[in-house]
C-alpha cells in the first residue's frame, strides 16, 4: 500500500447539484459540503485527499442520466442506459460504432500555471509540456488501455502571479475569481489550473452537463506538484491530470454507487465497494462472480504507477456526453 495519504479528486457536488438539476425534488441534496464525500473516501495511511470531484448519490446519477438521455434524443444520438448492477466485467472491447475514430477529436487546451505573488511556486513549460503528454498518451490508448477519440491541443499556458489565486480552494470565491479572471473559450475548450491546492486534495474537474448553468466555473483543477516529476510520490506521474480530464469528458469513478444500481454507467468497468489505494492486485469488493475490481482504471484512486487505462465503454460514454454537452 502507499505510504502517503491522497485526495485523489473531487467534484463539487454543491455546484453540480445547482446546474444540472432542475427537477425541484433535487434541491433538496444534503449534500452541502463538496468535499465531504471525498474526505469519508480517504485513504487512511495517505496524506493526499485524490479528488474532490463529486460522488453523487443514485438520485443524482438518475437525474443526470435522465437529462443527458432527454438531450442526447434530441441531438439524434443515442446512448445505452447504464449497465444494470455496474457489474459488468464483460469485455466489450473492440470499439464501437457510435464512438467516434480514435485521435478524431482534438481538444484545445489552455494550461494556466498559477504561481505567488513574487512569481514562486508555478510549473515551468516543462512541466506543462509533460503533463499534457502524459493526458494525451493515456486518452490514445499508449499506455496499455482503449484508444479514445481525445487528442489534446495545447494552445496557450498562461502564467499568473496571485497568491491568492495560488492556494485557493475548491469552491472558494478564490477560485471562482481565477476561473472568471483566466477562462478561455466555450464548453469544448479544456481549461486546466495547476497551484497549491489546498485540503489535502490532488485535483478536482466539472462535468460536462454543468457547463451551461455556469460556465465561467467549467474546467480542471490539478495540484501543481502532481505532474510528472513532482514531489506528490506515489501521485507524481501526471495522471491526477489524466483522472480529471476524465471527469470534464463525463466520466464517473469506477466506484460510483458501489455496487449497487447503475455504478458509473459504463458497462465493461467491473463494480467496486469503495476506491481502491496503493495497487491492491485482485481487489474485489463486490464479489458477484464478475472481474476484478477496476484498480488499473484511470477513474478509481489507486497510484499513478497503477492506473493505466480507460475502457472502450468509457470511450463510448466520454464521446457521447462530449457530444451532447461539449460542442
Ligand atoms: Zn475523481
Amino acid at each position: 500500500m502507499n505510504s502517503k495519504t491522497k485526495i485523489i479528486c473531487s467534484v463539487t457536488t454543491a455546484l453540480f447539484t445547482a446546474a444540472m438539476f432542475t427537477a425541484p425534488a433535487m434541491a433538496n441534496s444534503n449534500k452541502a459540503n463538496p468535499n465531504q464525500s471525498a474526505w469519508e473516501h480517504a485513504n487512511p495511511n495517505a496524506a493526499f485527499l485524490r479528488c474532490g470531484t463529486a460522488d453523487l448519490t443514485e438520485r443524482e446519477i438518475q437525474a443526470a442520466e435522465e437529462q443527458f438521455r432527454q438531450f442526447s434524443a434530441l441531438k439524434g444520438k443515442p446512448t445505452k442506459p447504464g449497465s444494470g448492477g455496474g457489474g459488468g466485467g464483460d469485455g466489450g472491447d473492440g470499439g464501437d460504432p457510435t464512438v467516434r475514430p480514435a485521435g478524431s477529436v482534438s481538444i484545445d487546451v489552455y494550461f494556466h500555471v498559477i504561481r505567488d505573488n513574487n512569481g514562486n511556486g508555478g510549473n515551468s513549460q516543462a512541466d506543462v509540456d509533460a503533463q499534457m503528454a502524459v493526458i494525451d498518451n493515456a486518452f490514445s490508448g499508449g499506455t496499455g488501455g482503449t484508444s479514445t477519440p481525445f487528442t489534446f491541443n495545447l494552445v496557450e499556458t498562461t502564467y499568473t502571479n496571485n497568491s491568492a489565486w495560488f492556494t485557493a480552494g475548491q469552491g472558494s470565491a478564490a477560485e471562482v475569481q481565477m476561473k472568471q479572471s483566466l477562462r478561455v473559450g466555450g464548453p469544448e475548450t479544456l481549461n486546466i489550473y495547476s497551484y497549491n491546492v489546498g485540503g489535502g486534495l490532488l485535483g478536482w474537474a466539472t462535468f460536462p452537463s454543468n457547463y451551461t448553468s455556469n460556465p465561467d466555473y467549467d474546467g480542471v483543477v490539478i495540484l501543481n506538484s502532481s505532474v510528472p516529476g513532482g514531489s506528490s510520490a506515489p501521485y507524481n506521474e501526471g495522471d491526477t491530470g489524466t483522472h480529471e480530464v476524465g471527469h470534464w469528458l463525463g466520466l464517473y469513478h469506477t466506484f460510483q454507487g458501489g455496487c449497487n444500481g447503475g455504478g458509473d454507467q459504463v458497462s465493461d468497468t467491473a463494480a467496486e465497494r469503495s476506491p481502491a489505494y496503493g495497487c491492491p492486485v485482485g481487489r474485489d469488493t463486490c464479489r458477484k462472480g464478475g472481474e476484478p475490481d477496476p484498480i488499473y482504471n484511470f477513474m478509481d484512486y489507486t497510484d499513478d504507477s497503477c492506473m493505466f487505462k480507460f475502457t472502450a465503454g468509457q470511450a463510448e460514454r466520454a464521446d457521447a456526453q462530449s457530444l451532447v454537452y461539449r460542442k
